[in-house]
């Protein structure tokens, strides 16, 4: 039995679209849309002004003040709906692209987490198989060593032995090509297409031979870009284990645990 998430309420004020209110949009089809929050993408659910073409993912609609991440026991994250001064550019510690909009921020050890990011609580369990997050190997999908950048999250299982590493920013960049076809075609529900390339014969993972393999890998990356982009219907019927702990997440996916 699935249990019925908490609904979320249809019309909102939020304090950065004071103006108007904010209608609740669940249509799927819709074209992707990047949040005027996080200014990241997203696709699915979100918190929208037509009038002023103003779009927010529902979890970005009521995030908390503070957050405890479990990847980074002890320290406390804090809400900024900008970047924090002084420089004013900085990256995400776990998918490496810049913050522009809202972000936690841990200035003990100057760390930055997109909402969407830090939605993501680590460790993903799928059909038996743990993936945990270690320090960057080689990924398979990038074939590199690193992330683009510094020591950014990296999802890994063994299976038959062999690893198998996936940079969280080679999983958010292979659906944001998904996701910049759907904007300029402007048609919803093709970020998902990204895992399914990746399950094929042929795609990056082709060194695990099982296809049953190949489908648990791609389940993982399923789970990894609804989190990151916010359509939760990705993870219908998957009998996957995942720790959310943002309040919104918990009512918006209705995972089974
Ligand atoms: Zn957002
Ligand atoms: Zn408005
Ligand atoms: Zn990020
Ligand atoms: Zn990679």
């Amino acid at each position: 039995m699935e249990e019925e998430p908490v609904a979320p309420p249809e019309m909102i004020t939020h304090p950065s679209h004071q103006q108007h209110k904010l209608r609740l949009v669940t249509t799927t089809c819709d074209m992707p849309f990047r949040c005027d929050g996080c200014m990241e993408p997203g696709d699915g659910p979100r918190y929208r002004c037509d009038g002023c073409n103003f779009d927010m993912h529902t979890f970005c609609a009521k995030l908390p003040a503070t957050l405890h991440h479990p990847m980074y026991a002890g320290r406390t994250f804090t809400f900024y709906a900008k970047p924090p001064a002084p420089s004013g550019r900085r990256n995400c510690d776990a998918c490496g692209d810049p913050v522009r909009g809202f972000v936690y921020h841990c200035s003990g050890a100057n760390l930055n987490l997109h909402p969407c990011c830090a939605s993501l609580q680590g460790p993903i369990t799928l059909d038996g198989h743990d993936f945990d997050v270690r320090a960057p190997r080689k990924c398979s999908l990038c074939k590199k060593e690193k992330g683009p950048d510094r020591e950014l999250w990296c999802y890994h299982t063994n299976i038959n032995g062999e690893g198998v590493y996936l940079h969280v920013a080679c999983v958010k960049h292979l659906a944001g090509k998904r996701w910049q076809a759907g904007r300029e075609k402007k048609h919803g529900g093709q970020i998902m297409l990204a895992s399914e390339e990746l399950m094929m014969k042929e795609g990056p993972l082709k060194s695990i031979s099982s296809e049953q393999d190949r489908i648990v890998v791609g389940g993982v990356v399923r789970i990894i870009i609804s989190v990151i982009f916010g359509d939760p219907t990705a993870n219908k019927g998957d009998n996957a284990k995942v720790a959310l702990s943002l309040q919104g997440l918990a009512d918006l996916f209705s995972i089974q645990s």
